[in-house]
């Protein structure tokens, strides 16, 4: 079903004790907010057991997972062991995991069916790099990164996928999309998922805008009309700004 979804990509920050701390920050305004917009933090691997401890109303998701169910892969942490240390999403096709970890789209499909096998919902995302926007390439990009990325989704399967349109130009750069910019964007992958399995289907999907997106402009942004709530990174650091995120619906 289509929700209002408000997701803090915290990256590589914060050590247990400040994570922990911001985690209670935002649990207790989420339970003074009431349910309305499903609020979502993304920390660091390490931290997702205890935080679950403080968390309740907020969800938790991890920042990435492995195309592998178990064995030997250093380093590597699967959806399982995800789901066990308590979180229900996972963050896949992130631009930074894509440029600095090679991640392409077939691996990213391999890694969006495992999440979902095992039961996390993936926040999948897609956006283009401002050298393929200036040559009018955006929108081949993006349907390519969700086309080879969700082949082979059923219905079932794609309910429980989560989307998040990130321009690469816009993420950590201060530089944000305009709303007119997100809402061409997301109103192209709407009608792209409306071709790949139906207008019922394009209509319920949960799509959100990544890139810049801070208390000053969550409001302009979210007032699209495909446009579902936000995949936060710096403005998610601070909970006095990612609270006022969440109340710019
Ligand atoms: C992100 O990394 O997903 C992101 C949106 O970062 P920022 O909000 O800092 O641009």
């Amino acid at each position: 079903m289509r929700k209002k979804i408000v997701a803090g990509n915290w990256k590589m920050h914060t050590l247990l004790k400040e994570g922990m701390e911001l985690a209670e920050k935002v649990e207790r305004f989420s339970k003074e907010k009431g349910d309305d917009v499903i609020v979502v933090i993304a920390p660091p691997f390490t931290h997702l057991s205890k935080i679950r401890e403080v968390t309740d109303l907020v969800k938790l998701a991890a920042q990435n997972c492995s195309s592998e169910e178990s064995g030997a892969y250093t380093g590597e942490v699967s959806p399982d062991m995800l789901l066990s240390a308590g979180a229900e999403y996972v963050i896949l096709g992130h631009s930074e995991r894509r440029a600095y970890y090679h991640e392409d789209n077939h691996l990213l499909n391999k890694k969006i069916r495992l999440a979902l096998d095992k039961g996390l919902k993936p926040i999948y995302c897609c956006g283009e790099v401002l050298a393929e926007r200036e040559a009018g390439k955006l929108f081949e990009v993006v349907k390519d990164q969700l086309t080879v990325g969700l082949q082979g989704l059923n219905t079932a399967q794609f309910s429980q996928v989560i989307i998040a349109y990130e321009p690469v130009w816009a993420i950590g750069t201060g530089i944000t999309a305009t709303p007119a910019q997100a809402q061409e964007m997301h109103a192209f992958i709407r009608n792209l998922i409306a071709d790949m399995y139906d207008d019922r289907i394009a209509g319920e999907t949960t799509i959100l805008y990544g890139g810049s997106c801070k208390p000053s402009n969550a409001r302009e942004l979210f007032a699209n009309p495909d446009v579902d709530g936000g995949l936060i990174g710096g403005a998610s650091l601070k909970a006095e700004d990612f609270i006022q995120i969440v109340n710019a619906f």
